[in-house]
């Protein structure tokens, strides 16, 4: 299982994974963006970070909910609601849990990547965190069915992720502003699948 302290523990990793790539998040929102995406995350998980300390006694729900919301008021742009969305929905599966199963884990990031889509419409191929999000859920899915552990799963979801963060390259995107450059769009990296991946990252490295 995944227990509070380890969520506390992802909370905080995204938080330090957002400070140390903030450079190359908004490089990559340079090549296909307006340069802020780097800028957008950090200033949203530094905010998180900030009031972690106040929620990390509360149950699994409560702290992902708190962190949505922070996300939101903090983070602008498109991500901010797309990711504090992410959080919010989240916490509903989640709420008043002190642990989380391997199945419930994916119920809660199902619903999360569920509210990213109701908010911003994302189909597979536009080029999005959620052609990160997807392929990664499927992974853990997979592994479920397979029997691994819960660090195990996510180690498996984590290299999907990655190879998932490859694959938007060659993509046209189809939302958002990068969308607006058209064929230019092509072969450039994500800058929002690239954050889903760390978060990915940090998921995986909590629950080691
Ligand atoms: P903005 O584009 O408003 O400056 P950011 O630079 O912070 O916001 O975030 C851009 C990222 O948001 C993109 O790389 C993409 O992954 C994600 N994104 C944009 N629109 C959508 C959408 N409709 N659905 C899912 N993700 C999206
Ligand atoms: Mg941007
Ligand atoms: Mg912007």
């Amino acid at each position: 299982t995944l227990s509070k302290q380890q969520i506390v523990v992802w909370l905080t990793r995204c938080g330090d994974a957002f400070s140390a790539q903030k450079d190359f998040l908004t490089q990559l929102d340079t090549e296909i963006g307006d340069a802020d995406h780097g800028l957008n995350m950090n200033r949203g998980f530094s905010k998180v970070m900030e009031k972690l300390p106040a929620v990390a006694d509360k149950d699994i729900g409560f702290i992902l909910k708190n962190t949505g919301m922070t996300l939101l008021s903090s983070v602008g742009g498109a991500s901010g609601p797309l990711f504090g969305t992410f959080f919010i929905r989240a916490a509903q599966s989640t709420n008043a849990k002190q642990c989380l199963t391997l199945a419930e884990l994916i119920q809660m990031l199902k619903e999360g990547t569920e509210g990213i889509v109701a908010r911003g419409k994302a189909e597979p191929g536009d080029k999005t965190m959620c052609d990160v999000w997807w392929p990664a859920i499927a992974a853990l899915e997979a592994a479920a069915d397979r029997g691994d552990t819960l660090p195990q799963a996510l180690d498996a979801a984590l290299a999907e992720a990655q190879r998932a963060l490859e694959g938007t390259i060659p993509m046209q995107a189809r939302k958002g502003r990068a969308s607006y450059l058209g064929e230019r769009s092509i072969g450039h990296q994500d800058p929002g699948a690239t954050s889903a991946m760390l978060m990915i990252q940090a998921l995986a490295a909590a629950a080691r």
